[in-house]
């Protein structure tokens, strides 16, 4: 059973009691492991917190994960009981691909079949209010007041000039140098703005903005925008296991069996040279737990939240304070055919399903929260009027 909620007595004998601190590769495989256990507090059950428990595990470590919700799995989340029998769908991730190299050893380590998403042969596309049905290959005649350099190359040679050939001037962020001078600049500036310095028109920006799917690329940096674009690019195909992502942190916390108190929310981290405590929020009410190490995991959104003591530094509380998330709504629609595969297109709809309205979680000022409310305002008139339209996702036979 999942299930398994932090009961007080858990708390009060402290972290190990509910942890789970045996490796579990079996005695055979037991390299690796530590002869100086630590207690180690996993903060959520996502993926990145299963990942990190089960390692620690292998390792010898005493690990105990405190998961909020009373489910594993985060922002991978796969809905089921809602529609006709045996259809399910993806509220959270959808597909990972094969340059995706840790998600890819777990599916592998816990066998859980994949399913190879099929390239459709015809795309549809929006663009300002016309409907395009091409083949994969092809671009639709955009609506767009092009240069004639930029008609000519189109949204793929105007992806390659302004945004693929960028890849290589960014070098691996886990080198000692890193950020240089060359990626601090493109972290001062949004693609966008990267792609106009560049020689790019204005039209041409709104085409790549397009092809970006969406706002946030009006306020996310260069370098974040150009190092997931490369990372995303190595992908030459793109899986989701079949029968519902779900699958892999199920396995996982099954794996990890009591070691997950699942209905244990934290609600801050104070540190010392010695120990780190953990307060969380459980059905036993407010309690206190101690550990060697905490791994943080639930999104900065969340943590932003906490009480955090001094000792963590003004640069973290920064980053901690300011990242951005975006929110996105899902509309799910049950049909009884997969109607939209007789244009060929397979994994999309022929609906204008492109943008859902969207809101950033980034805590605001008064200043901006004026400005906010403006732009909500205008956002309604532009998803009643305007070329955006809220995420459909269908789920059919
Ligand atoms: C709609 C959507 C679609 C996506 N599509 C894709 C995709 O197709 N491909 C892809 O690769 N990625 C996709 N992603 C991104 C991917 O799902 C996430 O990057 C990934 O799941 C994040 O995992 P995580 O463990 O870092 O965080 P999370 O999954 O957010 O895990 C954090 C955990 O911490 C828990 N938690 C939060 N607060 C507390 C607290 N106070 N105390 C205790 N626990 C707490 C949460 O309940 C959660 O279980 C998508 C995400 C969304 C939302």
């Amino acid at each position: 059973m999942l299930n398994s909620r932090l009961t007080r007595r858990a708390v009060i004998n402290g972290v190990g009691a509910a942890s789970l601190s045996l490796p579990l590769r079996g005695r055979g495989q037991r390299r690796g492991v530590t002869e100086t256990p630590k207690k180690v507090v996993v903060i959520g059950a996502g993926i990145a917190g299963l990942i990190s428990a089960y390692e620690l595990v292998q390792r010898g470590h005493k690990v105990t994960v405190f998961e909020a919700r009373m489910r594993p799995g985060g922002r991978i989340y796969t809905l089921r009981g809602l529609f006709a029998e045996n259809l399910y769908a993806e509220a959270g991730a959808i597909d990972f691909g094969d340059a995706y190299a840790t998600i890819m050893r777990y599916v592998e380590l816990l066998n859980l079949p994949v399913v190879n998403i099929p390239v459709s042969p015809n795309r549809v596309t929006y663009a300002r209010g016309h409907r395009y049905v091409t083949a994969q290959e092809r671009e639709p005649p955009w609506p767009y007041d092009l240069s004639a350099t930029e008609r000519q190359l189109g949204r793929a040679g105007i992806w390659d000039k302004y945004v693929v050939s960028a890849y290589n001037d960014i070098a691996d962020a886990l080198s000692t140098a890193w950020p240089r001078a060359v990626e601090r600049e493109f972290d001062r500036q949004t693609l966008n703005a990267f792609a106009a310095h560049r020689g790019l028109s204005n039209e041409g920006v709104a085409l790549l903005r397009f092809t970006l799917s969406g706002d946030d690329y009006d306020h996310v940096s260069a370098l974040q925008t150009l190092t997931t674009e490369a990372f995303v690019g190595k992908n030459r195909k793109w899986m989701r296991i079949r029968g519902g992502n779900d699958q892999l942190p199920n396995a996982l916390a099954a794996r990890l069996g009591s070691g997950v108190c699942y209905g244990a929310t934290v609600v801050g981290v104070s540190q010392d040279p010695e120990k780190v405590r953990v307060s969380l929020s459980t059905g036993a009410g407010l309690q206190q737990v101690e550990a060697d190490h905490v791994v943080v995991t639930p999104p900065f959104s969340v943590v932003r939240n906490w009480e955090l003591d001094s000792t963590i530094s003004h640069a973290k509380r920064a980053a901690i304070q300011n990242m951005r998330y975006e929110s996105l709504t899902r509309v799910y629609v049950q049909s009884r055919k997969r109607f939209w595969t007789h244009q060929g297109t397979k994994t999309g709809t022929p609906f204008p399903i492109f943008l859902s309205a969207r809101c950033s979680t980034t805590p605001l000022s008064k200043t901006a929260r004026m400005e906010s409310s403006k732009r909500k305002s205008n956002m309604k008139r532009r998803v009643r009027c305007g070329p955006w339209y809220p995420t459909i996702a269908f789920v059919g036979r």
